[in-house]
């Protein structure tokens, strides 16, 4: 017979403090264990659970509490389940772990009469987690970032919890608000839907440093991998900026190989995602081999390659010529170009990342006289400084490739001015269907 039965009330005293820090209470001999209780407490409690061997109890009143007791100094505490006996004072509390030790040694271990030499306690038994681990959910309409209750999935939002950092609850409260600024769901177990799962973060104690991990529901990559075993690479691309669609310098390698590779003109090349390459493969060898034809480029020939991008047409250029030089602006195509001229065994090929007016007059200034100039700038061409440079180092061969009749014709006729004459001219289809035209104009020194 089971002398206890479910949704009943009794009054019950507390004996002892079982392993996973129940309060444990005693019934005409049958164990009812009692969260946030402590041995000593007298209490009127409220039979939740009844099994074979045991029971639960809620207190629902402590009529004479323990003198082990004390303020939990914390507000979350009675619903959250991430302490169990924070109710009581430290020093009890230390007493009860070593007992929980020694009854194992004894009850489980069969050692007879075991006791620990000692146990060791912290001096300020607050903050101590390096790692805490929120998570995320909508409760009641509400994004909430928090933790688990006490055995359930149920969050509680959290303020702060005394056992990490607080900057946890900034950091929290720093996920929650951008959020629901940006509409991004939390997610929900019971339907598998929605974006927000957790918030991680971990502490260096030494450094004083924070990681902070997020997690998400993002089915994204494997819905992609689906799709073909072509796929070799996923990247995230973050920009916040408002009417500009090019991709910024902030990847984030969701999965797979941070670049994929291409090969022009014999020359393998690794393309970033943000780094410039000719979209049409087929017409971009006909078009570098027309500008390399012009080039006219031998082992004792130096080129300066402007607007190079990955270096495509430095590194075609440099199997044959002495030296190449190549300039481009964004970085990350120039570190392409660099491990592009490795990869290729070319070591007759430098890289600078910076604009074309700011370092090509840097570099003639210092001497660079290069014997042919390609360059191949963006849609609105090249401009003064940079041709005032060019038309000072004095090449003998100008070859520009252009995407645009209009800056060509402009940038042209300065060249023609300062002593430059077109002498051959092609054009070239890499975009049909479109009113774009691709053009390689050879511009030779006069006298
Ligand atoms: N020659 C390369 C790239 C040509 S596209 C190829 O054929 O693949 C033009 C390149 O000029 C782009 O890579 C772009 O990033 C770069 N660019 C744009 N403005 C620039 C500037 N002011 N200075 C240097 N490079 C620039």
């Amino acid at each position: 017979m089971i002398p206890v039965e479910k949704n009943k009330e009794y009054v019950a005293c507390i004996d002892s403090v079982s392993s996973d820090g129940n309060g444990v209470a005693h019934i005409d001999g049958f164990a009812v264990f009692v969260p946030q209780t402590v041995d000593g407490d007298k209490i009127k409690m409220l039979v939740v659970k009844v099994q074979k061997n045991f029971a639960y109890g809620k207190a629902l009143e402590i009529t004479e509490p323990s003198d082990k007791r004390c303020e939990p100094m914390c507000q979350h505490y009675k619903r959250c389940g991430g302490c169990q006996i924070r109710h009581i004072k430290y020093d009890a509390q230390l007493d009860i772990k070593r007992d929980i030790v020694e009854n194992a040694m004894q009850r489980i271990g069969k050692f007879e009469n075991f006791k620990v030499d000692g146990i060791v306690g912290m001096d300020v038994p607050e903050r101590y987690r390096n790692k805490m681990v929120f998570p995320v959910g909508n409760v009641y309409g509400k994004n909430v970032c928090g933790f688990y209750a006490m055995r359930s999935h149920d969050i509680i939002p959290l303020d702060d919890c005394s056992l990490g950092d607080e900057i946890n609850r900034e950091i929290n409260d720093a996920v929650i608000d951008y959020m629901n600024e940006n509409n991004v769901s939390a997610y929900d177990e019971k339907s598998h839907k929605g974006i927000v799962r957790r918030v991680f973060t971990r502490k260096s104690f030494s450094a004083n440093e924070i990681m902070v991990v997020v997690s998400v529901n993002a089915k994204l990559i494997s819905k992609l991998r689906k799709v073909s075993d072509r796929i070799v690479s996923i990247v995230l691309n973050i920009n916040t900026k408002r009417n500009n669609l090019v991709l910024t310098e902030e990847n984030v390698i969701l999965w797979g190989k941070d670049r994929i590779s291409d090969t022009l003109c014999g020359v393998k090349f690794d393309i970033s995602p943000q780094s410039f390459f000719q979209v049409n493969p087929v017409q971009t060898e006909k078009l570098y081999s027309k500008a390399l034809e012009y080039a006219d480029i031998d082992e004792n020939t130096s080129v300066m390659d402007i607007y190079c991008g990955i270096g495509t047409i430095s590194l075609c250029a440099a199997k044959n010529a002495k030296s190449v030089v190549g300039v481009e602006i964004v970085e990350r195509a120039i570190e392409d170009a660099k491990e592009n001229a490795v990869k290729n065994g070319i070591e007759n090929a430098i890289f600078y990342a910076d604009s074309a007016e700011n370092i090509v007059p840097k570099l003639i200034e210092k001497g660079e006289r290069p014997d042919v100039v390609i360059l191949d700038p963006p849609r609105k061409g090249s401009d003064e400084s940079t041709l005032t440079a060019i038309i000072k180092a004095q090449p003998k061969r100008v070859v520009y490739v252009s995407c645009n009749p209009a800056t060509l014709a402009r940038d042209a006729r300065v060249l023609n001015d300062n002593g430059y004459t077109i002498t051959a001219t092609t054009a070239f289809d890499l975009f049909p269907h479109t009113s774009h035209v691709e053009t390689v104009c050879l511009m030779k020194k006069k006298y």
